[in-house]
């Protein structure tokens, strides 16, 4: 079991030469651990309820993007596998039939299963302290995250007929719509606050997916959810803005 007696701080592992960086961080998103002390976190914190790699099923969305695969490998190793809910911008589009077949994967030698469920997505900050910017090894120009967000702050729909969805681009499609049913025409945020009414559409869906697909008198079941930052140095940090456990039909939090 990990060990980790309290919280890290955000100014712990900050990279040298990052001080712009780590104030926009730490002004969008006060709190945010480095990653890999996210996943122990995570681990020390869920094992006074009983739950753990060998009892559990993780269950992750992040976006498709590889700059966020080093956090779901992370989790994967951290939980003995994961089932993958990912899609463009974490969104999760698997539906009724993509949660029930993550349950019906879960260990199943206690008297109760066990689900945690992990949805992240993401945003870049680079050493300037600019959201959305970052660095990909092997390309030279700056590159950008989360690509799918940033696509709808530069050319945002028009009307109703652009918000049907596109059998050849459904993914996008589909974010395209939710995201103008939260904000509406001509109130396009910035990106923080993009991502931040992403993650928020993104925690509505897993309870409502939740609440559609599992019966709590035979099971437990842990939620993380908020905002995964890459940072300057490949380095990544995770927000969460919404920890619980619900144990025995009883939520409690987690933080
Ligand atoms: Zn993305």
């Amino acid at each position: 079991m990990p060990i980790l007696s309290a919280p890290l701080s955000s100014s712990t592992e900050t990279p040298p030469g990052s001080f712009n960086f780590k104030k926009t961080l730490e002004r969008n998103f006060p709190g945010a651990y480095p990653s890999d002390a996210f996943v122990d976190y995570s681990q020390f914190r869920l094992h006074p309820f009983g739950m753990n790699q060998k009892n559990s099923i993780a269950c992750v969305s992040v976006c498709r993007d590889e700059i966020a695969t080093p956090f779901m490998n992370r989790l994967h190793h951290a939980w003995n596998g994961v089932f993958n809910f990912s899609s463009l911008a974490g969104m999760l589009y698997l539906g009724i039939t993509g949660f029930q077949a993550a349950h019906h994967h879960a260990p199943n030698t206690d008297a109760r299963e066990k689900y945690v469920y992990f949805a992240f997505p993401h945003i870049a900050i680079d050493e300037n302290g600019t959201p959305g910017n970052c660095r990909r090894t092997g390309r030279q120009a700056l590159s950008q995250a989360c690509g799918a967000l940033i696509k709808i702050l530069q050319d945002p729909p028009r009307g109703e007929a652009s918000l049907n969805l596109d059998p050849d681009d459904v993914e996008q499609s589909l974010l395209t719509q939710r995201l103008f049913k939260k904000f509406g025409f001509g109130e396009i945020p910035d990106l923080v606050t993009l991502t931040k009414g992403t993650q928020q559409i993104i925690r509505e869906d897993l309870e409502r997916m939740i609440q559609l697909t599992i019966d709590p008198r035979r099971t437990d079941y842990a939620v993380f959810t908020g905002i995964q930052i890459h940072g300057p140095a490949h380095k990544d940090w995770i927000w969460i803005e919404t920890s619980y456990v619900f144990v025995d039909g009883v939520r409690k939090p987690l933080l």
